[in-house]
């Protein structure tokens, strides 16, 4: 039989070739990395988790006319996307003050900011990902004044939509990181929302106790990353129906 073609294979997800041109297979695998991939593990079911949630979040920005490169998902752990030129930005929006951004300007963790904040990081491992300005961006060739409005623009946009869903079951959207692509239609290029939006790439607090639901659980040692995952997924209504692969073995007396 003949064996799919890797494309690509990062700390979370693996892509294949997809069944058409212009086309990949997206597989999230249940590994967790943090601090720069320094701190490794296998969490059970977060890639089925992911897969489901990027799917609610992504398809629901499609059915709002915030173009994303999610088609279909396929099964467990893998969706259908669309193949983009990814831009080597993390593009970062921030609602409350955490991470790295309180720890630069001193501020405390939980601080609401005046207005959405929105950061740009350069992709690149070996140098841990560092902020950059629009300056860096244009002048280095990343991205042009118009790629840039645009990402702005649309990165707001998921911010509302991100906000306001979460808003809804009891969460607050903290901040989020997300990656945009290129796609080529004739002789026009779209900028659409790529990788993944999960609790990975989001910070996100219940609102009445606090409680993170994210990858900080993970990155901190606060418990059960699969179980505050799950728990994002039962509130926005988003179970897999043949399960999660996340069930515990429970004692039987
Ligand atoms: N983030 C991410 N990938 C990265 C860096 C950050 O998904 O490589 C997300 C992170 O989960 C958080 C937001 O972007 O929701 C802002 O992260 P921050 O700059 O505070 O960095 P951190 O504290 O994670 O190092």
């Amino acid at each position: 039989m003949a064996r799919r073609k890797k494309v690509y294979e990062g700390k979370a997800k693996i892509l294949y070739e997809g069944p058409e041109p212009g086309t990949l297979v997206q597989y999230f695998k249940d590994d967790a990395t943090a601090f720069n991939a320094e701190k490794r593990a296998t969490i059970d079911g977060k890639g089925v988790l992911n897969n489901r949630l990027s799917e609610f979040f992504m398809s629901g920005l499609n059915a709002i006319g915030v173009p994303t490169h999610f088609i279909r998902r396929i099964n467990m752990r893998e969706q259908l996307i669309r193949a983009v030129e990814i831009i080597p930005l993390e593009v970062v929006v921030r609602n409350v003050a955490a991470g790295s951004l309180a720890k630069r300007l001193g501020l405390e963790e939980g601080t609401a900011l005046p207005r959405p904040i929105v950061e740009f990081y350069f992709k690149n491992d070996e140098l841990g990902d560092p902020l950059v300005s629009e300056e860096h961006i244009i002048a280095f060739g990343w991205a042009s004044q118009q790629d840039l409005d645009d990402m702005v623009a649309l990165a707001l946009r998921v911010n509302d939509f991100l906000s306001g869903l979460m808003l809804g079951v009891g969460i607050r959207l903290v901040d989020f990181k997300i990656e945009i692509g290129r796609i080529w239609e004739g002789d026009f290029m779209r900028l659409i929302v790529a990788d993944e939006i999960s609790p990975d790439s989001c910070r996100l607090w219940d609102i009445e106790t606090g409680r993170k639901l994210d990858k900080d659980v993970f990155r901190r040692d606060l418990g059960d990353l699969a179980d505050a995952y799950t728990e994002v997924a039962r509130r926005l209504g988003v179970m897999p129906s043949n399960g999660t692969g996340v069930q515990k073995p429970t004692l039987i007396n």
